[in-house]
């Protein structure tokens, strides 16, 4: 069935002469305060307060939107099929605490509220972060997608062995009658121990063939569901790191040609990439490989097509991300980080192969390195904390995985504090409301256009959509700008940006009205 783009009048509305509301916009005046810092002969620093204007215009008609995920018949990909299509026939499920009915937590979008402002009386009024700004809802999501595992979406979830068997059995049916698209299926770039489930692939080795066959699928699928836009989400095994050389992936001529001559480093998810970047559509990587290869991101920027990536920041990482920013912050030192994971699901099967555990590797390590460098009291130039990452697959544990962290720091007068962390969780659960972040999230970036004083022209921001750096463990920049890890200002940049939009100043922890006689 196919319902209207909807356009729900908004919760709150900002009375202000530098915003208007139109029928079809949100237009807002907004003037960006920033420090430039400079440093004089002698060494001391100047600050200096710099302002643009900037004028914000956001489409308030919220289209009607399918997400295609890469990997839909995973862990991921049922559970969020499963859990999104219990949401639209709300259904109830019995374990052996009681009744359970679906909710969101652990989305951003969905589950967290944001300081609007304080009321007369002096009280904070919150509303949900999800009503900033017109967004989809995702239960109103048309999902669907591509494996190279041909089994049901009903038959996949069951593999899966996340979701409560009460719930399954009343999707099961359902979901019985989604089956995956075919898929790309290059051996070398997954592990080999995944070859088994590899039943439900595009045929032939041509690469340009195979990536206009899934641009023609994105086509086809907004058309037979009548969908406005589509994202496409890669939460599909993942993959070895494509080499990067010279003539091959280093620009958009090298690597269109790359894939004309049907290269051998070019990945599967950079064909997906490569065929959504062509087709117009976002497409977020959700595993740590760099599918991003020099010469796809500069097409991406020419192109002025959406990506976002790497890595969904689930369970480990966000907590790192959150306690080594608090403990810098604090003035403790972190000088040893030491994880330990162990899993039982596909994913961990996947990753016990050395090459595909290295991309892991590589995403997990530099999530501290901007926190460390922040702080010139604590680390030296180039000084870094002690960081190992070890991941072991332990098939029993299943999808619940096991994540150790040991955080060693230098406190005061050389004592020594030792925080270990031991986080126990389904995955699945953790990943799938991410998703629905970075899909909710590129959405409403194709809606969202500025200009300055200088532009005569409304633009896009940048392709690569760094704002959804909260969600991703190895945040992908633009090439140049820096990477920012750390949850707090992740999540305020989200924040600032939507009241930016709203012609809203960036929310300041200040609270005069309660400090000031
Ligand atoms: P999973 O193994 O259950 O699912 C991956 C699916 O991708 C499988 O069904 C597999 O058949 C399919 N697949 C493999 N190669 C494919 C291809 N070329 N085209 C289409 N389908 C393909 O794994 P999962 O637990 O759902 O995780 C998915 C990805 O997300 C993994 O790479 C994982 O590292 C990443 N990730 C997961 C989390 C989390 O918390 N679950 C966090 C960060 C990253």
């Amino acid at each position: 069935a196919t319902a209207a783009p909807t356009m729900s009048p908004p919760l709150f509305k900002v009375n202000s002469p530098n915003v208007e509301y139109t029928d079809s916009h949100i237009q807002s005046k907004y003037t960006y305060t920033n420090t430039i810092v400079s440093k004089k002969a002698d060494g001391s620093l100047v600050a200096e307060p710099v302002e643009q204007v900037y004028q914000f215009k956001t489409e308030r008609t919220v289209p009607r939107v399918g997400l295609m995920m890469v990997g839909w018949g995973g862990n991921n990909g049922t559970t969020l099929t499963a859990s999104i299509l219990a949401h639209k026939r709300n259904i109830t499920w019995r374990t052996k605490s009681g009744v359970q009915t679906p909710n969101y937590f652990g989305s951003l979008t969905q589950a967290s509220t944001v300081r609007l402002g304080v009321s007369a009386e002096g009280e904070d009024v919150y509303v949900p972060l999800s009503q900033m700004l017109p967004m989809v809802n995702p239960t109103d999501l048309v999902i669907g997608g591509w494996d190279i595992s041909g089994l049901s979406i009903g038959d996949a979830m069951e593999r899966a062995q996340v979701l409560e068997y009460d719930l399954q059995r009343q999707v099961r049916d359902e979901l019985a009658t989604l089956k995956p698209l075919p898929s790309i299926y290059y051996p070398d770039f997954i592990a080999a121990n995944q070859s088994d489930r590899a039943d439900n692939l595009l045929p032939g080795n041509d690469k340009r063939q195979h990536c206009d066959k899934i641009r023609k699928d994105i086509r086809d699928f907004k058309i037979a569901n009548n969908l406005d836009k589509v994202v496409v989400v890669w939460t599909a095994n993942t993959e070895r790191y494509a080499d990067l050389i010279p003539g091959v992936n280093d620009t958009p001529e090298n690597f269109l040609a790359a894939v004309a001559s049907s290269h051998d480093e070019v990945a599967p998810s950079s064909i997906f990439a490569l065929a959504c970047i062509e087709e117009g559509v976002p497409f977020i990587n959700g595993s740590p490989q760099n599918t991003f290869v020099p010469g796809l991101l500069a097409l991406a920027e020419r192109e002025r097509a959406f990506i976002g990536g790497d890595d969904f920041k689930s369970g480990q990482t966000k907590f790192k991300s959150a306690i080594v920013d608090f403990l810098v912050n604090a003035g403790i030192k972190p000088v040893a980080i030491t994880s330990y994971n162990h899993l039982g699901n596909n994913d961990g099967k996947n990753l016990s192969s050395h090459k595909q555990f290295r991309s892991k590797e590589i995403s997990k390590s530099t999530v501290v390195d901007d926190m460390v460098a922040a702080n010139h009291l604590l680390y030296k130039k180039d000084e870094h904390p002690d960081h190992t990452v070890v991941i072991k697959y332990v098939p029993s544990v299943g999808d619940s995985k096991r994540a150790l962290d040991e955080y060693e720091c230098d406190i005061f007068m050389a004592g020594r504090q030792s925080i270990s962390i031991y986080n126990i969780c389904e995955d699945s659960f953790l990943a799938s409301p991410l998703i629905i972040d970075l899909v909710v999230m590129a959405e409403l970036m194709t809606r969202i256009e500025y200009k300055t004083g200088d532009m005569t022209k409304y633009s896009r921001f940048q392709s690569v959509l760094s704002i959804l750096s909260y969600m991703l463990k190895a945040p992908l920049v633009t090439p140049g700008t820096p990477v920012v890890n750390a949850l707090g200002r992740q999540r305020s940049a989200i924040e600032n940006i939507f009241r930016a939009c709203v012609g809203l100043a960036p929310n300041n922890e200040m609270g005069l009205e309660h400090k000031i006689w």
